[in-house]
Order: structure tokens, then sequence, then C-alpha cells
């Protein structure tokens, strides 16, 4: 591999301390051509010795026979930039080192969450959909221009959070609907339920209906964090995706395969991230006050895994890949796949899949990201390894390149200096 003159390649390979936005560095006529020895194109297809050929933010060419070659990744695992469907991108620890939450609005939290974003795209993730605080706004919107460097954010901003009757009548939520598109908002989240482990609806079947209505009235996705009867509920509603889904039934997972809808269990790393962190989140509030108290947290893992066995075998369910990524798991989103592929039996190439053609068709960017091809956007990754033999090759992100800027280029440990191509 070599540093070419890309800017943030230097910053970030040479150590040099200057800083400059990603985007000033980017001519868009620039032609970029990267080698490959294993490509996966995002769909669960694999090509062999080919080429991939870059013009601005976008790749224009899959061939075998382009040059000169800029980045030579043979040796690797090339594959589209990875989409997390559900995080909490401004999510940090604050100066006490408890979790600050989704409402921490200091220049300290701005800056931790800047942090978030930065560590989220060297870990491979080139999209992320950040639900439930306004705080994600202006990180998306700096990040849009250029002034920073992070992952392609689409956010919720202000979720719809269910509190009985006091959610509103009908008419009331969908204003509130259409509030949200006014302000910005990509999708509206909505907290159908209580938590993991108990709790009924949080919201009435016509109050959900009324959201997931009128949100694809103005155009817009719906994301539904449902245990138990909600997820049924949200089905009913016709609400896009389906968050968490905790007590769901066989026949609630095979009415979402039949209705299309997009279903978001995780496998792990929200749990591991609570669990290592306990004295982080202890006493904050939604968690347990004692680290002791964590320990009951320990007995969801298990459903989680049975839960994702269970999906996976449910035919025409459309898994997608999201985190639910807080304080203490951004950058690490990839561990994710780990535990699907370990403790679920889902296939490697169906994880890798459900976070990059299948995630990019859930956002409705199928068109933008998601898989290596022409015309569409230059978000591509490179691992030290093999996902498809070894999943925890997905902790060895060696390359990062979005919208045709790199940021990452690390020469991993297996890769030996390569015979130059021209
Ligand atoms: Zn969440």
């Amino acid at each position: 591999m070599k540093c070419s003159a890309m800017f943030l390649c230097a910053v970030i390979f040479c150590g040099c301390l200057a800083a400059q936005p990603a985007t000033s560095q980017t001519p868009a006529s620039r032609r970029i051509v990267i080698a490959a020895s294993t490509l996966l194109d995002g769909k669960g297809g694999v090509l062999h010795n080919t080429r991939i050929v870059i013009e601005g933010t976008r790749i224009v060419a899959i061939d075998p026979h382009a040059g000169p070659v800029d980045y030579d990744l043979r040796g690797l695992t090339v594959l589209p930039g990875w989409i997390d469907a559900h995080v909490h991108i401004t999510w940090s620890f604050g100066k006490d080192g408890k979790n600050a939450g989704p409402a921490a609005t200091t220049p300290e939290a701005a800056y931790r969450a800047a942090g978030n974003a930065w560590v989220t795209l060297l870990g491979g993730f080139t999209t992320v959909q950040s639900v439930g605080s306004v705080q994600d706004f202006p990180l998306r919107d700096a990040i849009n221009r250029g002034g920073l460097p992070g992952p392609r954010i689409l956010t919720s901003g202000e979720p719809l959070s269910g509190r009985g009757e006091q959610t509103g009548t009908p008419e009331e939520i969908r204003a509130f609907v259409r509030k949200q598109k006014q302000a910005g908002s990509d999708v509206i989240k909505v907290y159908a339920s209580g938590g993991m482990r108990q709790g009924p609806m949080t919201m009435s079947q016509d109050q959900l209906s009324a959201a997931c209505d009128e949100a694809r009235k103005q155009g817009l996705r719906t994301l539904v964090h449902a245990y138990r009867d909600a997820v049924r509920a949200a089905a009913i509603a016709g609400c896009t995706q389906i968050e968490h889904g905790l007590g769901a039934s066989d026949e609630d997972l095979k009415l979402l395969a039949e209705k299309g809808i997009y279903f978001d269990p995780q496998a792990g790393l929200l749990l591991e991230t609570y669990l290592h962190y306990r004295q982080n989140y202890a006493g904050t509030p939604y968690f347990p006050k004692t680290e002791a108290e964590f320990a009951s947290m320990e007995s969801i893992l298990p459903m989680n895994h049975e839960l994702m066995q269970r999906a996976v075998k449910a035919p025409g369910l459309k898994i997608v890949f999201g985190t639910d990524a807080v304080a203490g798991a951004h950058g690490r989103n990839a561990e994710e796949f780990v535990d699907r592929v370990r403790d679920c039996g889902v296939q490697p190439m169906a994880a890798l899949v459900s976070a990059n053609s299948l995630a990019a068709e859930a956002l409705g960017m199928s068109g933008q990201i998601g898989s290596i091809a022409p015309g569409l956007e230059a978000d591509i990754i490179a691992l030290d390894g093999d996902p498809l033999q070894d999943i925890t090759a997905v902790r060895r992100v060696v390359f990062v390149m979005k919208g045709g800027v790199v940021y990452k280029n690390e020469p991993p440990a297996t890769l030996r200096p390569a015979r130059p191509l021209r």
C-alpha cells in the first residue's frame, strides 16, 4: 500500500499534527485505483483479482485492467464500508466517568461526540443511523459539511416516547411527526414499550399506527423500540423497522417477514458494554443503582442469542445490522458481527451483508451506499484477514475510505510488500 498524497492518510500514517477538513483535500476529478485480490461486493458476491476505479466521491468502474494502482490492497479482504442502523453517537462518559446519556450539551460533550464519530469511522463504519437525540443534528451537519471526519449520519432528532395517554391523541402524534420532519429528521424514532425485562406497551395501537402512518405520508421511515406485544403492534401499524424485539414469538417474526418489515435485534455488544462499564453506568438514569444489580443483565444475554437464533431461521425475515452503540461501544461496533456469528449461528456472509446492502436498503439508500458497484459512493474498507473463515477479522480494519477520501491506511501485520503494480 502507498500513502499517496492523500492528506488525511498522511496525518494518520506519518503522524503529522496539522489538521484540515477532509474534504478540502478531495478534488472532485481525482481518479483513484484500488487493487484487490478478494472483494466482497456487499450483496453476497465475491470477486477476485480486480480493481476498483474511483472518481471524486464515487466508484466509476470495476475493471481488472485499470491502472496505475494507487492503493494495493491485495492480501486483504476489501468490502463496502459498514452501515450501523442503530447507534447513539453522542452518548459518552462525562468528566466524572459516569454515563452522560443523550442530553449533555457542554463543549466537552460535543468534543466527545466528535471523537465517537471519528473512532466509529476508523472502525469501518462509514454510515450510521443515530436515533434519539437532537444533539445528533449539529454533528451530522458538521460531518456533511466536511468540517469533521466521521461516518455519514442519519438521525431522528427528538424521539416519540410512549407515555400512555400523555403521548397524545393520534392527531397530536401526527403533528409531532410533521414537526420532526421540519426539524430535519431523517427518520422517526418511536419508543413503543418499556425496557428489556418488563413493562407493557407504552402507547396504544391507535397511537402507534398514527405515528407510522403519518411518517409514511411524510416520506419518512420509522424505527420502533419494541419488546413483546409492541413487536406485533408495530408490524400491524406498518412501521419500517423494529428494534430489539425480545419476547417476539415465531408468529410475530413471521408477520414481520410477510410485511417486509426490517428487524434489528442485538446479539451482544450492547449488553457486553453495559456489563463491562457497569461502574460508569450504575446509578445514572434508567440504569441499576449498584454494580451488583448489573449482574442481572447477564441473564439477558442468552435471551438475545435465542431470539437471534430464531430470527435467522424465519424464512424471508430481513435482519438488519444495528448495534445500539452507546458510551463505551463507539468504535467497537464490529464486535456485534462476532457476537452474531459466534453466539447465534449467523452465517458470516449474512452478517456482513446485513451491514452492507441490506442495511442500505433499510435506510432507503441502496442507490448510494452498501455495495461496491459503479455509481455508488466510494465507501470502501479492508480487513486484515478473511471474515468468512474467521469472523474476528472484522476487528482488523486497516483501510477506510468514505466518499473517495482515505481516512485510514495501515499496513497490516500479514501483508508483505507486494510486487509494484503498473
Ligand atoms: Zn437505542
